[in-house]
């Protein structure tokens, strides 16, 4: 679904992003794990062209990713993003927030776009809270508000940039279970993230990144159990 193929980025001076080479199967989960400062986020961007690439190729269901306008737009809809900061419009409620994509962007009738966003809200387990602003929930709501918000434009993948770093430890789990069972659905996802047991559990793939490279890639098990390089043992050592 997604394919990375001689991407390369720099900052600059700064190469971020070092001959990216990365192929996503539709229905695929992909941890993307690192340390600070490895290009992971930058990676998400450039795949949702957030962030353009000096180099290399990026395609998209079999569509070469536009470098802008409407073509750009429409691929940039396909494809949900959900960040560390859940960046909710604080003075919409949390229906208006979820509707606001499908109705503004993809000019579908609001009675259709509602019935959705309120069968999504139930999904993710606020519905209670649809018409509540986002600073009247914590923080494990309002991210699960942004992932409702996110599926409401019906993308055929999901980008996670470390969704549950912001979060209080009680709330970790809230958000990482509704990831977990978009995965089992057969959802298209790329996680960057740190939590170690949704890697294990959920990922079909681990790909560590180091200084802009991807280092090493494995199934998890493999992965956890024998990292190859230095660099990946020295990670996990860390981290684990
Ligand atoms: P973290 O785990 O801290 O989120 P990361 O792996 O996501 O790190 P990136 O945010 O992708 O790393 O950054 C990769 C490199 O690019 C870093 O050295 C960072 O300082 C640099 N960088 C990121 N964004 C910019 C920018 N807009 N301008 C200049 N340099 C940038
Ligand atoms: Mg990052």
């Amino acid at each position: 679904l997604i394919v990375l193929s001689g991407v390369n980025k720099w900052f600059g001076e700064l190469h971020v992003l070092k001959d990216v080479n990365l192929s996503i199967a539709r229905g695929e989960v992909v941890v993307v794990i690192g340390p600070s400062g490895s290009g992971k986020s930058t990676l998400c961007r450039a795949i949702n062209r957030l962030e353009p690439i000096n180099n290399g190729e990026i395609v998209f269901d079999g569509t070469r990713l536009p470098e802008e306008g409407r073509p750009l737009a429409r691929l940039r809809s396909e494809v949900g993003m959900v960040f560390q900061s859940f960046n909710l419009f604080a003075h919409k409620t949390i229906l208006e927030n979820v509707m606001l994509g499908p109705v503004k962007v993809r000019k579908e009738k609001s009675d259709v776009v509602r019935q959705r966003a309120m069968s999504l809200l139930d999904r993710v387990g606020i519905a209670a809270q649809a018409q509540k602003y986002p600073a009247q929930l914590s923080g494990g709501q309002q991210q699960r508000a942004a992932i409702a918000r996110a599926l409401a434009m019906q993308p055929k993948a999901m980008l996670f940039d470390e969704p549950t770093s912001a979060l209080d430890p009680e709330m970790v789990g809230e958000v990482l279970d509704v990831m977990t069972g978009l995965a089992s659905e057969g959802m298209t996802m790329v996680v960057v993230t740190h939590e170690m047991g949704f890697a294990r559990h959920a990922a079909n793939r681990v790909v560590f990144m180091a200084d802009g490279q991807l280092v090493e890639e494995a199934d998890p098990k493999t992965f956890f159990a024998n990292p190859r390089t230095d660099r990946a043992k020295d990670f996990l050592s860390k981290i684990l």
